[in-house]
């Protein structure tokens, strides 16, 4: 899994630091990609990496700030122009299909695709056999979502040799027991599925915010995810300024990547008043939790895969 961060830049882009977006590409199947966010020019930040716009299938959008949408009309005229056919699924606050509709309407523009819209709100929404995504609300003056991609724990394999040298026959049973369920044979012998499983796969979490000043909610929501990206748009000396406009402050980020327990804290949304010198931002950063990353346009994070876990 990597995370390619194509802008990391707040409200206006600065010459080295575009508005908001985040593709995740899944490298373990066909190298789909997962956009996060789509401020202006993300397409051209998509011709400065090893990313296809054919292979996005699901757009995330947190939140409708012109600096986390305004991309969206003209990356999906470019991926149909490109010659992608494949549905797209696009996830956002109430009236992005609207804005969406209107601007491809307004330019004449015809998708060779068909584009599915999902009106956000909290809980699940998107439920795949690998993949499931979550969605909390924030705290922005408009409605503004964080999303927990989670993948599912890959069960343990079955030591089938161990079970036929038992007197196990193979068949429906064998089923109940990699979850790791206790079944009772035809002749009563009970057998114990989890006795017969190695160790599962535990699967990775990426939560990703929106826009938002500080949230109680996210420390649960957040909670042991192996890499946590959220906004930083402003040191902690512009505290009051930054809650006051719905946004977080490092120290509020790290504190939260802190009680949250998270493996990796990634800032983003930076300030472009830092643009000339980001000193400041990073000597207080590197203060607060000394492994964090601050994002930067084209900087990419492997995730790596997770280790086996034993059965719980
Ligand atoms: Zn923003
Ligand atoms: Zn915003």
């Amino acid at each position: 899994m990597e995370l390619h961060f194509l802008g990391t830049g707040a409200g206006v882009p600065a010459k080295k630091r575009n508005v908001s977006a985040l593709a995740i590409r899944f490298l373990e199947g066909d190298g789909t990609v997962w956009l996060f966010d789509c401020g202006e020019a993300t397409q051209h930040q998509f011709l400065h990496s090893p990313l296809s716009l054919a292979a996005v299938e699901a757009i995330f959008i947190t939140h409708l700030h012109g600096d986390h949408i305004l991309g969206l009309p003209g990356l999906l005229s470019s991926r149909s122009f490109q010659g992608a056919e494949t549905p797209l699924d696009i996830y956002g606050p109430k009236g992005l299909e609207a804005f969406v509709i209107q601007a491809l309407e307004t330019t004449k523009t015809k998708l060779r695709f068909p584009i599915r819209f999902h009106v956000l709100a909290e809980g699940r929404i998107r439920d795949e056999e690998k993949l499931s995504v979550d969605a909390l609300a924030l705290d922005h003056p408009v409605e503004s979502y964080a999303f927990r991609i989670k993948e599912q724990d890959k069960p343990g394999t079955l030591d089938a040799e161990a079970l036929k040298a038992m007197g196990v026959p193979p068949g429906p049973l064998y089923a109940q027991l990699k979850k790791g369920e206790t079944v009772k044979l035809a002749d009563g012998r009970i057998v114990n599925g989890s006795a017969f499983l190695d160790e599962s796969i535990r699967g990775r979490t990426v939560v990703i915010a929106g826009d938002t000043a500080p949230v109680k909610a996210m420390e649960a929501f957040a909670s042991g995810a192996d890499v946590l990206v959220h906004e930083a748009t402003f040191a902690s000396n512009k505290k009051d300024d930054a809650h006051l406009y719905g946004h977080s402050t490092i120290a509020d980020a790290c504190a939260l990547a802190k009680r949250a327990a998270v493996g990796q804290l990634i800032l983003t949304h930076v300030s472009s008043r830092y643009a000339r010198n980001e000193n400041e931002y990073r000597d207080e950063a590197a203060a607060l939790l000394p492994n964090v990353i601050i994002a930067e346009d084209l900087f990419v994070f492997e995730l790596e895969k997770a280790g086996r876990k034993k059965r719980d």
